[in-house]
């Protein structure tokens, strides 16, 4: 591209936003750092804002150019796809974050990472209700719903948004709450949970909970015991795993991962059977003990550690590396028997036995927790309206599909299906419907595993109220042809 296109181009925007116009010769990753290449391409435009007026003139610059703008984040999502009519709107510089401790809340900015707002929180003597990756966008993850290690404490994420600051598609703000009437309040309930698509979060503020209450060690410290299990294993450790009892303070995590290239065997699949408590070491212990762990005598290694709550993200950084191909499916589930846990793993192993570029980084896991908080935020009137499916489901599984080459892409799909089926065999037979956690939806995924057919009314009206020019894009829409070329 010219540098006097460029020039024009630039002179369109405000001076304090980043603008780049990436040409046919630009790679594609020195300007777009995302967590997958699924659905991405060479973007029309890359805007980094710093101010509300610089997304106001994306936004019009958007309108006025035919181009659709697609809020970027964490860059961990990929339900919506990034191609040559898409103006990413890079929020990355929107990463303040302020704690008032007077009225327990955090205020974070549309491009605050988990990791800026725990960091936050934690220097003032709090938490908030996070997701289990450090990179993962804030917003990004309230817009679809939320899941997070604090959901048996407290619930989902969205029971505990506040208020949120909105540009809409004509360029307005609009501060809303819970006490917004009319479309305004049907758009504040639905940006928590089903909000990809309705405008661009530049600010949001969130319950913050004490940790003192907690009663952790030394203060601030959760305590995780890990223990690691090879292959053959797999029935006995399914077996103990789902003989547990999940507390609020307690979700047992198991982990399907190849073993690292420094470990004795390289890629040998391993079992992780993980337990975090989030309360006093004591009391943690008396819970392993109950839970017999000791009488499982083939792991191979038997880890306990005390890590402090602003490094809780440490353990999960290896999956935030960008680039290759990746995509995560998830079940959330009333059921999951021995036998179809067993049969995942099994079908995980083929997997990367069969598919050499996808066996060292798909991972699968499956975890349950305690849901009753859940149930009972969704019965008031605050929450009743945010869209979100099957508060009462504890079980939650999950595949992240991890490959290098394009061309493994329908060994890929396929694998993921069989896993979900196998997932979702035990609530198929009593009759309940397949549902997913939607920040975990694909382009072009079925709303329905996310929504309800009412929830899904409600979306598709607020976008057509908000929305008329589908200049944003949301969970679910296709891109039905590969669109033009942007010739500024
Ligand atoms: C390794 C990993 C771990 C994860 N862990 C969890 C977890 O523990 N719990 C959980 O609930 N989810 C989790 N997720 C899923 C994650 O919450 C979703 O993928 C989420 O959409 C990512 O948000 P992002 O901002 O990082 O991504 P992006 O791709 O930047 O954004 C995702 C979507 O949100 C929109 N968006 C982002 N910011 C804004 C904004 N300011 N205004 C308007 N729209 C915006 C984007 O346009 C896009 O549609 C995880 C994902 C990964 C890859």
């Amino acid at each position: 591209m010219d540098s006097a296109t460029i020039d024009s181009v630039e002179s369109e925007f405000p001076k304090s936003c980043g603008v780049i116009v990436p040409g046919p010769g630009t790679e594609l990753h020195r300007v777009m750092a995302r967590w997958s290449d699924v659905g991405l391409s060479r973007p029309a435009l890359i805007v980094t804002p710093t101010t509300r007026e610089d997304v106001i003139a994306a936004i019009q610059y958007a309108t006025t150019h035919g181009l659709q703008v697609v809020p970027g984040g964490g860059g961990h999502g990929v339900a919506v796809p990034i191609h040559s009519r898409t103006l990413y709107l890079n929020m990355r510089m929107f990463n303040h974050v302020a704690v008032d401790t007077t009225n327990s809340l955090v205020t974070f900015g549309g491009g605050a990472t988990n990791e800026e707002v725990l960091d936050a929180c934690v220097k003032e003597g709090y938490y908030t209700v996070i997701a289990n990756s450090g990179a993962v966008g804030m917003v990004g993850m309230v817009l679809g719903g939320g899941f997070s290690l604090f959901s048996g404490m407290h619930g989902l994420p969205i029971d505990h948004v506040e208020s949120v600051e909105v540009i809409i598609a004509s360029g307005k703000v609009l501060n809303l709450d819970s006490s917004s009437k009319g479309e305004d309040g049907a758009l504040f309930n639905t940006i928590c949970g089903g909000g990809n698509g309705l405008g661009v979060v530049t600010n949001m503020t969130m319950r913050a909970f004490p940790i003192t209450p907690l009663k952790l060690e030394e203060g601030n410290k959760i305590w995780t015991r890990r223990l690691v299990f090879p292959g053959p294993a797999i029935e006995d450790v399914v077996k103990l795993f789902l003989s547990l009892t999940p507390t609020p303070q307690m979700q047992p995590l198991l982990m399907l991962v190849r073993a690292p290239p420094t470990a004795p065997t390289p890629e040998m699949p391993l079992i992780l059977l993980t337990l975090t408590y989030c309360g006093s070491a004591h009391d943690a212990e008396l819970f392993s003990r109950e839970a017999k762990l000791h009488e499982l005598r083939s792991a191979i290694s038997d880890q306990t550690c005390l890590t402090p709550l602003g490094d809780f993200f440490e353990g999960t950084k290896a999956l935030n590396a960008h680039g290759d191909f990746k995509e995560q499916h998830s079940a959330r589930t009333m059921n999951l028997s021995p036998t179809s846990l067993v049969k995942a793993f099994y079908r995980w192993q083929q997997f990367g036995e069969e598919v050499q570029d996808a066996r060292a980084h798909t991972i699968a896991l499956f975890t349950m927790y305690s849901p009753e908080v859940t149930i009972k935020n969704g019965t008031c009137d605050t929450n009743k309206r945010k869209p979100f499916l099957g508060r009462n489901r504890p079980f939650f599984s999950q595949t992240i599909k991890w490959y290098s080459k394009e061309e493994t892409k329908a060994l890929a799909d396929k694998y993921s299906t069989d896993m979900m089926c196998i997932i979702r065999e035990d609530d198929a037979s009593s009759g309940l419907r397949p549902i997913t956690l939607p920040n975990n939806m694909q382009i072009g995924s079925d709303l329905g595993e996310g929504y309800s057919s009412e929830m899904i009314s409600v979306m598709k009206n607020l976008r057509a109220v908000w929305d008329e020019r589908s200049l944003f894009c949301g969970l679910g829409d296709k891109v039905e042809k590969l669109p033009t070329e942007f010739a500024p």
